[in-house]
This record gives structure tokens, C-alpha cells and sequence, in this order.
């Protein structure tokens, strides 16, 4: 049974020095540096999961006709750990990444995964690796599941029949080390990111190969990220970068906020799902809606619209200040976070980082 699998576990025999982690962890940026372990463990159509190790961070031996490197059948997820104020440590929400997992696994047609050994898995890396998660206020360790094709077959009719699901980890800092910045975003034209009946919905590497040249346009047109529209109209809004979008109406107590639809080409990120929980809790009502570029320009040039954000678990929220497109370009607030925003925010680092009670059983 694989939700029962055992771990053989393999220490690594040159651990990171106490001082070689502190410097990593004085400065750790984003996935760029890795913890001493890593989680390994197979797949094949006829064993099921199997041999689950926990060995030494390094290079995997793959075949170059693994499956993988020529139709991509891969798939990931992201999630943190983070240091309470006793000293333990917590992720959030592992279970709706192990669901989301075998989502995107249904739809690259790859197998599924029994939520516990994914939890399970997660724990045990973090658990030996605990000295890695940061003690800096706002940082912490990354976690990052990820499946691929191994099997050495060119055929492409049928999916792999083999594959190696692995976790890494890798400490991480503030996303915005000097406070809080709105960002500019550009509305891609040229470019989409998901097309109805296509992988959108899946956490798959591909989308995020085909994303890199309109994230590159929108850096040549000055703008910090890039707002994914449909790819039919190439009018309604649905993602800015890697992360969910949400849209504030009014303010104070009338305040209310909307975010795109789970329309089959959106992602379905953990944070937005947490905030469409968290703000009606704060007096905020939230719904899922339809939005397209025309309704948040004139929103904004109205007043209505007052804050825009994106949110995700590496920015949790970032603040959409400036939006510019090939024949428009408008403004949003006055350039400082929106306070809906950032109560938000408030609320879900506190209970991230166990400063704030946890009424909905999401830190695990
Ligand atoms: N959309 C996309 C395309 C993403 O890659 C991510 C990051 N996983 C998100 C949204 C936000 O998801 P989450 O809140 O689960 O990090």
C-alpha cells in the first residue's frame, strides 16, 4: 500500500556547517539555495508508488529519452514552512497542494498520489531539515514538489509509465525586502497564458515555459508583471504573473472584494481560496465574478475600484499600482498599498507565523 510506504532514509555525510547556514539564511533571496535532504520516490504502472527515500540534496542520473524532456509531462506545486513563536514549525494548508497535485495530475494524465504519503513526505523533509527554516520575521522555507516522466520511450501516444515524484526545499526571504511596493503590470496582447480546454488549471511546468516571453515584453514595456487576459476575447482578466488577482470595490465598511473565476484556465491558488475565506470574516464580502479590462479601467477612473492585488504564496499579496496597455494606461490608488490589502495581508502572515489564532484548522 503506498500511503503506508516506509521512507529509507540516507543522511547526508557533509551537512551544511552552522555557519555556511547562516549565511545562506542572512540573505537567502528566492530558490536559490537548498537544504542538505531531498525526498525521492518512484512510480510505475505496475508497482504503484514505490522505493521512497530521503537522501542527500543532488543531481538525479536521468536517461535523455525520458519522457519528460520531450513532451513535458511534469508537474509541481508550492507551499512554505514557518517558525512559530515556540520554536516549531508549521506549513500551511499541505493538504489542498496534495489535492491540487493530483488535479493537475488528472489532466497531464499522470498518477495520482495519496494526499498522506505527499504530507507525509513533506514532514519528513522539513522535520530533518527543521534547522533550515528561517527565524527572520517574514522569511521561510519553500517547499517544492515536483513529478516528471522518467520512462525512456520517444513514443508519444500514450502517456509515461513511469515516474519520480521529489521535494526540495529551499529557504526563502522577504519578497519585498524594502516594504511593500505597488507593482506595474502590462496587459498582455501578443501573448496568453491558457486557452479553454488546456492546461491552465494544471500547476505544469509547460505554462510557465510559455509564459516567459510575455513576462519579458512586459519587463520591455516597464512593467513589473504581466496580466494574463482570455485567450478568446483577449478582454477579460484572469491571472498577473504567477499569482490570482483580486479587486476591491469601495472602502471602509462598504468595502467588498471580487476575483476572476475558476473558469478552467485559471490557477487555483491556495491564497486566493484563503482570502476568499478570510475577508467576509473581516466584514468584507468576497465573491468569484467576471471582470474585463474596459469595467477595471473605468472602475478605477470612477472610484469604485480602489485597490487591486495579486497573491500567491511567495508575495502572499502584491499591490497593483500602475496598469498599461498598448493603447491605455491608467493608475490605481496613490501609489501606497491599499488598506483592504494589507489587512489582509496582516491576517495571513499572523496566522501563517501562529501570531494570530487559527480559526480555520489551516496551519498544519
Ligand atoms: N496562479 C499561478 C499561475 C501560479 O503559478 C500561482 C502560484 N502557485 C498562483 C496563481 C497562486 O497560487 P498559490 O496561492 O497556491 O501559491
Amino acid at each position: 500500500m503506498s500511503d503506508t510506504l516506509d521512507f529509507e532514509i540516507t543522511l547526508t555525510e557533509r551537512p551544511a556547517t552552522a555557519d555556511e547556514r547562516a549565511r545562506v539564511l542572512a540573505d537567502p533571496g528566492f530558490g536559490r539555495h537548498f537544504t542538505d535532504h531531498m525526498i525521492t520516490i518512484r512510480y510505475s504502472a505496475d508497482r504503484g508508488w514505490y522505493d521512497a527515500r530521503l537522501q542527500p540534496y543532488g543531481p538525479i542520473p536521468m536517461d535523455p529519452a525520458s519522457h519528460v524532456f520531450h513532451y513535458a509531462q511534469e508537474l509541481f506545486e508550492g507551499l512554505k514552512a514557518y517558525k512559530q513563536p515556540d520554536g516549531s514549525i508549521v506549513t500551511f494548508r499541505p493538504y489542498m497542494n496534495a489535492a491540487r497535485m493530483n488535479r493537475s495530475a488528472r489532466r497531464m494524465a499522470m498518477p495520482q498520489i495519496p494526499e498522506e504519503l505527499f504530507v507525509r513526505a513533506v514532514e519528513l523533509l522539513v522535520g530533518t531539515d527543521k534547522a533550515w527554516v528561517p527565524d527572520t520575521e517574514g522569511h521561510s522555507l519553500y517547499i517544492r514538489p515536483n513529478m516528471f516522466a522518467t520512462t525512456p520511450t520517444l513514443g508519444v501516444n500514450s502517456p509515461a509509465s513511469d515516474y519520480l515524484f521529489t521535494i526540495i526545499a529551499s529557504p526563502s526571504g522577504l519578497y519585498y525586502p524594502r516594504g511593500v511596493k505597488p507593482v506595474s503590470v502590462w496587459l498582455s496582447q501578443d501573448y496568453t497564458r491558457a486557452a479553454p480546454g488546456g492546461t491552465g488549471e494544471a500547476k505544469t511546468g509547460g505554462n510557465y515555459a510559455a509564459s516567459f516571453a510575455g513576462q519579458a515584453q512586459a519587463v520591455e514595456h516597464g512593467c513589473d508583471q504581466v496580466v494574463w487576459l482570455d485567450a478568446v476575447e483577449h478582454r477579460w482578466v484572469e491571472e498577473v504573473g504567477s499569482m490570482n488577482l483580486m479587486f476591491v470595490y469601495g472602502s471602509g465598511s462598504n468595502a467588498r472584494l471580487l476575483t476572476p473565476a475558476l473558469t478552467g484556465t485559471l490557477l487555483a491558488g491556495i491564497t486566493r481560496d484563503s482570502m476568499l475565506r478570510l475577508a467576509p470574516g473581516l466584514g468584507i464580502p468576497a465573491e468569484e465574478g467576471k471582470i474585463n479590462v474596459d469595467e477595471w479601467e473605468a472602475g478605477c477612473a470612477s472610484g469604485e475600484i480602489t485597490e487591486v492585488f495579486g497573491c500567491g504564496t511567495a508575495a502572499i499579496i502584491s499591490p497593483v499600482g500602475h496598469v498599461k496597455g498598448s493603447d491605455r494606461e491608467w493608475r490605481i490608488g496613490d501609489g501606497e498599498p491599499g488598506e483592504v490589502s494589507m489587512r489582509l495581508r496582516e491576517e495571513l502572515i499572523g496566522i501563517q507565523y501562529g501570531t494570530r489564532p487559527d480559526p480555520y484548522g489551516w496551519v498544519h
